[in-house]
This record gives C-alpha cells, structure tokens and sequence, in this order.
C-alpha cells in the first residue's frame, strides 16, 4: 500500500468507524457464536499472495464483526466499560503512524516528555499528593503509562519486594535470599482484583487474603491483627494492595485507617489499585474518596476505563521513583545514552523494554474535552446509574446489593442464587444486554455498569425494560 492508496483507504476506515458507532445500537451486544466459529471459516495457512483490500473488508464484516462483543454498545453493562473517543482513536493513530519505541529519553525524548508531563496533568486533576508529581520541584516522585492495572500491580509488588529483601540481607547478611523471600507476606482484602493474586504468583510471595466488613471495606483493625499475628509468627509484612472502587460491587477500602497502620510497619509498601473508581476523582464533589491517600507509595487508575481513552492506558504514580526503578534495573550497554542521568527513562518503571506512545491519546482527550468535559462525563454516568438504582428500589421484587456511589448497581431477584443466575443467563443470550454477576456478601448479584460510552436515559429505561420482562416471564414460569 503507498501514500496514496492509505489517503483513500484511510478514508474509508474512518466512515467504517463512524457508521460503526452510529449504527451499534442495532446490533446485539453480544455475538451469537460458538467457540471455534472463526477456524470454521478461515484458511487453515496465510496466503501465499497479497490479497484485495476489498476482500479483506469484506471478510470484516461478514467473519470479523459476527464474533465481537460489542464493547461500545450503549446496552454493554458489563465488567467496567472500555471508554472511547473519536480524539483518543486519532490519537492512537497518529501514534501507530509514528511507530516510535520510546523505552528511554533518547529513544523518542517526545514520548518520554509527554508522558510525564499528562500524567502529572491527570494526577493533579485527580487530587494526588504533590509528591506523585514528576514536575514538582523537589519531587523524588512521578507517572507513569503501564498497559494495564494488572501491570501497575505487578509491578509495584515488585519494588516493594526488592526493597523488603534489600533491608533484610542488609539485617541477615548470611541468610539466603531465598530463605528471605519465604518470610514475605503481602496482604489483601477478598474483594480486591485478582490480579493481586497473580502479582503474588509470579513474585513468589505469600498473599493473605482478607475479610472485608460488611459493606466490603478492608478495615484497619482487621489489616492490623494479621500483619502482628504474622510478625509474631516469624513472617514479614512488606506489602498491602488496598483498593478504591472494588470490582464486584465498587466498595471502598477504609485508607485512612489502612494507611495509619502501615506507618506502624515502616517498610511496608501501600499501593492503592482504583483501576475504575479513580477516574470519577477528577470531580470536586467525589474528592473524599480519596482520603488516606497521603498514605500511599503508589495509586493506579485506568483511563481506558471511564475517561474516554481507549485500551491501553493504566496510569500510575508513585511517591519515590527510586525506590520503583531500583527493583527493575538492567543498563546494558546498547540502551545507555549521555542524558540518562538527568533524564526519566521508562524502561525502568516497568517489565517491557519496548512502548507506544501512549501518551498522545491521553493528551488529545485531555485537550479536546478538557477536565470540565470528562468530569461531566463522568456525572452523567454516575445520574445514569442512579437512575437505574431507583428503577431497582421501586419494584419490589427486586433489591440493590451495593452503595451505588458511582456508576455500578449491584442488583438482584429476592430469592435463590439459582434465579438469579438463570435471570442473567437469559438476558445475556436474548442479546439485547449484556452484564455479569459477582458475589456480594455471599449472595449471587447482577452487575449493571452504567458506564457504557454513549449510554442515555433511554438505554437504561430500556435495560430495565428487558430486564424486568425477563424476570416476570421467569417468576411466572417457577410459579406454575
Ligand atoms: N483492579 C480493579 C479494581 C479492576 O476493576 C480491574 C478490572 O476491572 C483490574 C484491577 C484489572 O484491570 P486490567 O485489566 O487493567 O489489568
């Protein structure tokens, strides 16, 4: 393909974009396929010879598009919504076009430079301690663009991991590294992302895994009383992954009383994992949410979740760059360049060496909507679910599961687990919606996130709709 057959194909692949987001709501959201659909009908070998550009969109929508689950959908409740936008899509693409790596300073400054300045822009409208920012004078701390929170966990898990073992051959000089590693325990509560569970996998180190209160809140005492019996028991605490906006039900771990007992533990790192929920603390109105986050070493959020950005952005930020970089250090000769002392070079913030340039996207949201333009956004999702969450109150049959405080209803049938699920599974193949379920306080719930992009009142009036004629015709039916 040259120059000018892209200007026309490129063309074209904007107006498939567009007529894509214009006409989803006439889809169903979810495909009606069977696993091993696409093997059925794609050659068993790429093709020896170039193929038509036409054939090939073709096939995109006759092959392609049958098996997507339409993620844009303003009936996708599902998970946390994936956010887009037509300035983020471009920017994204002008990053594709540009095709740098910027691992380092040298490698592409622009990236490097770009990056650390919006994320600072985002930390500061996100009201994070002016520690967490790169460009403030004085400041050992700053931001990052990992691929996902998954990563942002991983990694922080690792520096408090390599800053643990540091201190402790330090105290134990003789005593095998590995003997050492067996004595770390990192904490967590149940309702926490299971990727927590993960990052404690691939680190090689202990998880324990906590009761929440009754709202799903880790507590401190509760945090307090496993990390002595531990300490008591020979064991060390040496990290604490708390989270703001929990996945099955957005409940709040209580930070402030966490934070307060992780200063008793001096060398325990706090990260704070608000993957969805950090995002809505661009709003004045929600700042009190994020009480406690002076206590932090490190906060995440993932503006590909709820600020318009598409996949991947996952911000992070951390009060000491140094204390980060020195667990992930490799300087092979061929990655050194003259200004890495006095420059940030990514590469040590986490497990690649190569990056997009992610930051474009962000910066062209950033831009083009302003932090007014997404904190309305972010409103009208929150109304949205509040909506929802009074459709749920006024029908009887029907009860809310979790303090709705932002975009999230947990709801459910009053009755067995076994309804519900049936309700659910009935719903999600009709097509017409698409959510999933959790576990609240030992209960089976139906999640409704109400944060699907171009979700209006009427796409929730509708989800209820359906939701409700399905659960009449199943109540009708268990009665008969
Ligand atoms: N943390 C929380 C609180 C989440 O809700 C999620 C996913 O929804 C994750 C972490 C994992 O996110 P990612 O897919 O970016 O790794």
């Amino acid at each position: 393909m040259d120059s000018d057959e892209f200007r026309c194909r490129g063309k074209e692949m904007v107006e498939y974009i567009c007529n894509y987001m214009e006409n989803i709501p006439t889809r169903r959201v979810t495909p009606n396929v069977e696993p091993g659909y696409l093997r059925k009908i794609l050659p068993d070998e790429a093709p020896e010879y170039p193929e038509d550009w036409e054939a090939i969109m073709a096939d995109v929508d006759a092959k392609i598009m049958p098996g997507v689950t339409h993620w844009q959908h303003p009936r996708f409740h599902a998970y946390f919504p994936s956010g887009n936008s037509y300035p983020s899509i471009l920017g994204d693409m002008l990053s594709a076009g540009i095709g740098c790596i910027g691992f380092s300073w040298a490698a592409s400054p622009v990236c490097t430079e770009l990056e650390t300045i919006v994320v600072d822009w985002l930390g500061k409208a996100i009201g994070l301690p002016d520690e967490f920012l790169a460009l403030k004078k004085g400041s050992r701390g700053g931001g990052v663009i990992q691929t996902c929170a998954s990563e942002c966990v991983l990694v922080t898990m690792l520096a408090a991991r390599a800053q643990a073992l540091k201190r402790l051959k330090q105290q134990h000089p003789f005593v095998e590294e590995g003997v050492l590693l067996s004595k770390l325990m990192a904490y967590c509560s149940r309702e926490a992302h299971s990727c927590v569970e993960k990052a404690a996998m691939i680190c090689f180190v202990k998880l324990r895994i906590l009761e929440p209160d009754e709202k799903s809140a880790l507590r401190g005492q509760t945090l307090s009383e496993a990390m002595e019996e531990d300490e008591a028991a020979g064991l060390i605490p040496f990290f604490v992954s708390t989270t703001l906006g929990t996945t099955s039900c957005c409940s709040f771990d209580n930070l402030p009383e966490i934070g307060s007992v992780c200063k008793r533990f001096p060398c325990v790192w706090l990260h704070v994992d608000a993957a969805y929920a950090g995002n809505a603390l661009i709003c004045p109105e929600l700042k009190y949410l994020l009480k406690g986050v002076e206590y932090a070493d490190s906060f995440n959020t993932n503006p590909n979740k709820w600020l318009l950005v598409n996949f991947d952005c996952s911000t992070m930020w951390v009060r000491d760059r140094i204390r980060l970089t020195s667990a992930l250090v490799v300087d092979p000769l061929y990655l050194k360049h003259g200004y890495s002392d006095s420059s940030i070079d990514y590469r040590h913030w986490g497990v690649p060496l190569s990056r997009r340039f992610r930051s474009l996207k962000l910066w062209f949201v950033l831009r083009s909507y302003g932090i007014s333009g997404l904190r309305k956004y972010i409103r009208h999702h929150i109304a949205l679910a509040q909506r929802f969450e009074r459709c749920v109150l006024q029908d009887r049959r029907f009860e809310v599961c979790n303090e709705v405080k932002l975009g999230l209803v947990c709801f459910r049938l009053k009755g067995a687990d076994k309804l519900n699920e049936k309700l659910l599974s009935n719903i999600n193949e009709s097509g017409k919606l698409h959510m999933v379920p959790a576990h609240v306080n030992d209960k089976y719930v139906i999640r409704f996130c109400a944060v699907a992009q171009n979700a209006t009142e009427e796409d929730i009036d509708h989800a209820w709709d359906v939701i409700t004629e399905f659960a009449a015709e199943l109540l009708e039916a268990q009665a008969v």
